[in-house]
């Protein structure tokens, strides 16, 4: 198991970048600090009376390049060493796939399966309040991540809007239709993630009809995943969530089905998996699509498949992502795979400014056409450098945000 913290993996990743990319110390001094850090506490009166404390975050790691963006995490780990990885992660992401875009993270350090309804609506409309100087349309954009939903997003907009006097769709992304959410925002992460996963086989030569996957994690991300998959004629053979997984199902709108209905993922007929045996099974295409460290240095040399497509966030520790470097698989990086949700939330946030609102297909298209060009991008400086797909991706995400920086200078 790796002991090394997230932000460390970033910082360790971000100084290894800038030396391949030649650039100086001043840069690195740059690049390797978030802008803006902010901590809050977040008191919350449980529905009993009782009142908690709980600590939030937000931080703007960059805005060179633009407004920051970045979700929204509800999760007992959070705290701001994962804040800050997390948020760097968003700038090199929003550079590679040239959104206009700085990047930014946030969350509590909370379980929000803890919360009542009730609850929940108070201490998210709390927390904006909170973070509510410094958030924005033209300042800091915030999403859903792991824990939130559009639910959330629904009570940060009504919260930043009763503030403001008027209504500001554009201040949080990954809001319901109604309020002027995206057509595809649910999915978008999940269709990029297919996006990548089909256009990692053709790369490595692989026929994309019955190529099999297995999918770690069956929430946003790998449920959306798993249904565009399936339509581009990839078979899914397993899925999991955090209490395991399962094999042997019929379809992956059977199984969601059940698991709607029972909460649980052992429909009868199928097979149960732990989470680690889903790792190692023979399969073209695994994809972890949970939380960060599932591929680590205990968990990589058990890997069969050709392909790693990761659909979260450092799902893969470097001892990890060197163990499948020796073994040869195709690794497609976090900023790049799963870049679909932020790159329709700037559909969205396009949509809010200009009030005019889009079609399914022109999402659809749009998505394709931003995704196809970053991934382009990162294959062919990968085999023009010889590098991986991973240092690919962080050159150019890395290198348009010096650039950025570069050109607009040093005040004062
Ligand atoms: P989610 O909360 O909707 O789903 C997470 C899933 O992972 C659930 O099925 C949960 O049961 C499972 N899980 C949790 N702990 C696990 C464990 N220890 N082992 C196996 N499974 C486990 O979250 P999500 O939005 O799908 O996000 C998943 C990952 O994708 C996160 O790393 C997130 O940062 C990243 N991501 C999400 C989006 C998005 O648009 N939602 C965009 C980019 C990246």
């Amino acid at each position: 198991m790796t002991m090394e913290s997230p932000l460390n993996t970033a910082l360790a990743q971000l100084r290894g970048t800038i030396d391949k990319l030649g650039l100086s110390e001043n840069d690195w001094q740059t690049l390797s600090t978030p802008r803006r850090v902010l901590q809050v506490a977040v008191p919350l009166r449980r529905d009993n009376g009782d009142v908690e404390m709980y600590d939030g975050f937000r931080v703007q790691y960059s805005t060179t390049r633009g407004p920051s963006k970045g979700g929204v995490r509800y999760h007992p780990d959070v705290d701001l060493n994962e804040t800050i990885s997390l948020a760097m992660l968003m700038t090199w992401k929003c550079a590679l796939t040239n959104l206009p875009y700085g990047g930014a993270k946030g969350g509590i350090a909370i379980d929000p399966k803890t919360l009542s309804m009730q609850e929940n609506e108070r201490l998210t409309r709390r927390y904006t309040s909170e973070i509510l100087p410094i958030i924005g349309p033209e300042r800091d954009i915030p999403a859903p991540d792991v824990g939130t939903d559009e639910r959330n997003m629904a009570w940060m907009m009504d919260t930043y809007s009763v503030n403001a006097g008027f209504s500001v769709p554009g201040v949080v992304t990954g809001k319901p239709i109604v309020l002027g959410g995206s057509l595809g925002r649910t999915s978008a992460t999940g269709d990029g993630v297919a996006i990548a996963t089909r256009e990692a086989l053709r790369a490595r030569g692989i026929d994309i009809k019955g190529a099999t996957v297995a999918i770690q994690g069956f929430g946003k991300v790998g449920y959306w995943a798993a249904i565009a998959l399936e339509k581009m004629g990839m078979k899914v053979v397993a899925v999991s969530d955090v209490n395991g997984g399962v094999t042997g199902f019929s379809s992956v709108s059977a199984l969601w089905d059940y698991y709607l209905s029972h909460k649980s993922l052992n429909m009868p007929g199928c097979d149960a998996l732990t989470n680690e045996e889903l790792l190692h099974l023979d399969v073209d295409v695994l994809i972890p699509a949970a939380l960060a460290d599932s591929i680590t240095a205990a968990t990589a040399p058990g890997v069969k498949a050709k392909i790693v497509v990761e659909g979260a966030n450092g799902p893969t520790s470097p001892e990890g992502d060197a163990i499948l470097q020796e073994k040869g698989v195709l690794v497609v990086p976090d900023i790049l795979a799963n870049s679909g949700g932020v790159i329709v939330s700037y559909f969205e946030w396009v949509q809010d400014k200009q009030n005019y609102f889009w079609t399914a297909d022109e999402v659809r298209e749009n998505l394709s056409s931003i995704i196809m060009k970053a991934l382009r991008d990162v294959e062919s400086m990968a085999s023009n450098k010889g590098v991986t797909w991973r240092d690919s991706a962080l050159m150019i995400g890395v290198g348009r945000v010096a650039e950025a920086h570069h050109l607009r200078g040093l005040y004062p």
